[in-house]
């Protein structure tokens, strides 16, 4: 029974966003102040061209990047055929639908074209008889793509909702059980709902408006935060005490009082001791000494800064950037320290997220693959499914990690005089799911005698943490 009302619920919304998929007539005509064009779709797509002309915008093509340049007053679009990327006003957003080639150069669908060109240029399709018109200001019930992501942790679950644009919305629990996002005058679209893996979410279905999001019995909302940079709604769910009459319960929007904080991760602790020098250093104990000297010199230079744990408590990798999310931080850097079988190797190194699962050379897959050993249990719990959807919300800050790693190893090739190690990329866990831009730094070789004792001492300890808190503040000028 539930199955079949969630069936026809679900049928009921593709018929409301139909502008996607539906089949175009032959001939299509748009409107825009006066103006009027009539088009040849091309399998069910639009030419991106024509529209330009009746805006009175410009379409450009670079044939060495293959790339299509659209401008409209100080907006610009850039596309490619056959490519799910676009480049709105230089934010990259992964889109449902590849524009096409065509007659007349590109061509796309009709939601491409009023998400991602006309949504841009401050308007939106309206339907005519016999085609649309376009006109200024936002539509009430304007799409927003939503891409859910959830990640469990032992008493509660992250769930991640990224939206394609910026919008209005608050969070309620709902009386009977379960969470529902109002986002009135959006029509919330969701992407790939079904790959959603977690023992807390049973689903998330949209309707016009609003989002209804089924939790397993006894799980609650704790908290619940509208983010922007990129938009995003991150909810905290877990255990909640049953009430005895069905009253909804008030949930505190939590609220960020100044700005933004920059989290340092320590890496490993606890029983992870993460490597060991012969001298019987710890990276776990190293990593702690060095960020709590980089918060220091951090909050010297006017920024608020939280740590992962601020002690020898351990953390599951991907709570850690769960924790920089949850706090909206402008950064995410986590400290380790390396251990190379090869007694000569030395010097640090900051790495990004790879995304495609390959590091950019052997040593940097053997660093990520030591590091994330140390995920234990939560990373063989975790659907390699579950990772993916947590490398997307990286995925969009991607290009900001990777200025941030080489403004760090910028400084810290300074200091340490080195020239040949620097920024490298590998798929590390820990920065899996980070919504802002996050690094990896490794401050040296445990298995190195020099290197390990100068990583001993205070000074170089402290000279490390202002490299690193120097590379932040220059990645931090830059935006
Ligand atoms: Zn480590």
């Amino acid at each position: 029974m539930r199955k079949t009302v969630f069936f026809a619920f679900v049928t009921a919304l593709v018929i409301v966003g139909g502008l996607q998929a539906q089949a175009l007539p032959p001939r299509l005509e748009f409107r825009h102040q006066g103006l009027r064009i009539e088009t040849t779709p091309v399998r069910n797509h639009v030419e991106v061209s024509s529209i330009m002309t009746l805006l009175g915008g410009e379409a450009a093509f670079s044939a060495s990047a293959g790339v299509w340049a659209l401008s409209l007053g100080d907006h610009l679009v850039q596309l490619a055929p056959d490519r799910r990327l676009v480049l709105v006003d230089g934010k990259l957003t992964e889109v449902q639908d590849a524009p096409i080639s065509s007659p007349g150069g590109i061509a796309v669908r009709l939601g491409f074209l009023d998400d991602y060109i006309l949504a841009p240029f401050g308007f939106h399709l309206e339907t005519i008889v016999g085609g649309y018109s376009i006109v200024p200001g936002v539509s009430s019930g304007k799409p927003v793509t939503i891409r859910p992501a959830a990640a469990d942790f032992s008493a509660t679950t992250t769930l991640v909702l990224s939206l394609d644009r910026k919008i209005e919305a608050s969070v309620e629990a709902r009386p009977g059980g379960g969470v529902v996002v109002l986002m009135p005058g959006s029509g919330p679209r969701i992407e790939s709902a079904n790959r959603l893996r977690s023992r807390r979410v049973r689903s998330v279905v949209s309707g016009p408006g609003r989002i209804e999001v089924d939790l397993s019995p006894g799980v609650g909302l704790i908290s619940w935060n509208v983010l922007t940079g990129p938009n995003r709604i991150v909810m905290e769910l877990g255990t909640v005490p049953p009430t005895p009459t069905p009253a909804p319960i008030i949930v505190q929007q939590v609220t960020r009082s100044g700005p933004r904080p920059i989290v340092i991760d320590p890496g490993h602790g606890g029983p992870d001791t993460g490597a060991i020098g012969a001298s019987g250093l710890t990276e776990k104990a190293l990593t702690l000494v060095i960020a709590r000297r980089l918060a220091q010199a951090l909050r010297n230079a006017g920024h608020p800064v939280r740590l992962t744990r601020d002690g020898d408590g351990g953390r599951a990798l991907t709570d850690r950037a769960a924790v920089a999310n949850r706090l909206d931080a402008r950064v995410f850097v986590s400290l380790h320290a390396n251990a190379s079988t090869v007694a000569s190797v030395h010097g640090a190194e900051t790495y990004y997220m790879s995304l495609d699962d390959r590091a950019s050379d052997e040593a940097a897959q053997s660093t990520a693959d030591l590091e994330n050993r140390a995920g234990g249990s939560f990373v063989q719990e975790s659907s390699a499914l579950e990772l993916i959807l947590w490398d997307m919300a990286q995925s969009e800050v991607l290009n900001e990690s990777a200025r941030l790693a080489l403004r760090v190893q910028t400084r810290l090739n300074a200091l340490l005089g080195l020239k040949d190690r620097g920024v490298k990329q590998a798929p590390f866990v820990v920065l899996t799911g980070a919504t802002m831009p996050a690094v990896l730094v490794e401050v040296g070789f445990l298995s190195n005698a020099k290197e390990r004792e100068q990583l001993a001492s205070p000074e170089h300890q402290q000279a490390l943490a202002d490299a690193i808190a120097l590379g932040i503040g220059d990645f931090l000028v830059g935006r």
